[in-house]
């Protein structure tokens, strides 16, 4: 997939444009309520001045996969007032540095990570929406619980107050496959339903976080509320994505 890069606030805006006419499309052809969808912007590796552009263009919550790199983006930016999503996998002995400046998190993927986010958020005093990731695609080596998990960890959660869940998460398996991608965004959906009809207050809100700059419009099609794009927005990445998760032999 090709992507642009955006430096200037003029390219910032072209390329926000252009993610949010494919979402509306996608919503549309969906039958779905474009307004419905949320535009999660990811900002991981890109610069201060460029984030800077970014914001000037409209972006008004950034997410980043590492939370070392979002705790120095979240003290160099605070007087921009943009909020912060943390979207990537979590130390339990970084749980503090979430609870310190991130308003979301959407790799909720253990009991224990769950009790360490609580525990620091009970002593802050605040609350922090979150997504539980669920691995869809069956590879071993991907980050998020097994489905056959899901709802023992979403019965444990309603004993943590301060954690708001929103929803799930996923990451689709890495291929070319649309076909094969869109099936990891429907066992999500599935997922979602069924753990409605076991108990309508087990998944909150009962959003979906999935998509990303190579397959957005296929998770839409599929029902995701929140989608996390980088690439399209900021342009092509320097590193590659096994910086981030483990992959799979591609
Ligand atoms: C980087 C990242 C994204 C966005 O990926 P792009 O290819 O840049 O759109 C989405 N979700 C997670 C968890 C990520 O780390």
């Amino acid at each position: 997939m090709a992507f642009t890069t955006a430096n200037t606030v003029e390219e910032f805006r072209r390329n926000l444009d252009d993610v949010q006419r494919r979402i509306d499309a996608a919503a549309m052809r969906a039958g779905r309520d474009p307004q419905s969808i949320r535009l999660q912007p990811v900002s991981k590796t890109v610069s201060e001045e460029r984030i800077r552009n970014a914001i000037a263009a409209g972006c008004t919550r950034l997410g980043e996969n590492k939370v070392q790199e979002a705790k120095w983006k979240h003290a160099a930016l605070l007087d921009t007032g943009v909020e912060w999503s943390i979207i990537g996998h979590l130390q339990r002995n970084k749980a503090k540095d979430v609870v310190a400046f991130a308003s979301e998190f959407h790799a909720l993927d253990s009991l224990r990570l769950a009790e360490a986010l609580d525990r620091r958020l009970q002593a802050a005093g605040r609350s922090l929406d979150v997504y539980v990731q669920v691995n869809t695609s069956g590879e071993e080596s991907k980050y998020g619980i097994d489905p056959d998990d899901l709802p023992e960890l979403l019965m444990s959660l309603r004993g943590l107050d301060s954690l708001n869940v929103r929803g799930l998460m996923t990451l689709a398996i890495f291929t070319d496959d649309q076909e094969a991608v869109r099936r990891c965004f429907q066992i999500l959906r599935r997922l979602r339903d069924e753990m409605r009809d076991l108990d309508p207050e087990l998944v909150g809100l009962g959003e979906l976080s999935m998509g990303m700059s190579g397959d957005f419009e296929t998770a839409i099609e599929e029902g995701a509320d929140v989608v996390r794009v980088g690439q399209s927005i900021f342009g092509a990445r320097p590193t590659p994505d096994s910086d981030y998760w483990p992959t799979a032999a591609h």
